[in-house]
């Protein structure tokens, strides 16, 4: 997947703001964040969208989740909250075609409704 941003990042092969790196997942900062904090969190493996994964990678899908949580831990927005979410396809708002999950922090987000 050469031509995948998120793939070279994970890589080390393209230059970004890396906060966490492990053997199945890269945290790092959005290049244009939000939110006062704004991390991906992203499978070093290059999956698509979340619509690629089965359940094989529910233990992948899982870590990642709980690596979100410990991130807001570490960036101390735990107790004052954040928001996690990944865009999937053209109605979701997807613009990277890697699995990311956004951890937006530091603000109040907006109602979804
Ligand atoms: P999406 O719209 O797919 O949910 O989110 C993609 C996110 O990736 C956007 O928030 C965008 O700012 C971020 N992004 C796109 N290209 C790069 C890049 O090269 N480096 C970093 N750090 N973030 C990027
Ligand atoms: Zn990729």
């Amino acid at each position: 997947m050469n031509e995948c941003i998120f793939c070279k990042i994970a890589a080390g092969q393209a230059a970004a703001k890396i906060v966490y790196r492990d053997e199945l997942a890269t945290v790092f900062w959005d290049i244009h964040p939000v939110a006062p904090l704004h991390l991906l969190l992203v499978p070093n493996r290059h999956l698509i969208s979340l619509n690629e994964a089965t359940a094989e990678d529910a233990a992948l899908l899982g870590h990642l989740v709980v690596l979100a949580a410990q991130m807001a831990a570490q960036h101390g927005v735990a107790h004052s909250g954040y928001r996690l979410l990944t865009n999937t396809g053209k109605h979701g708002g997807q613009s990277v075609f890697h699995l990311h999950w956004h951890l937006l922090a530091g603000r109040q987000m907006r109602s979804l409704g």
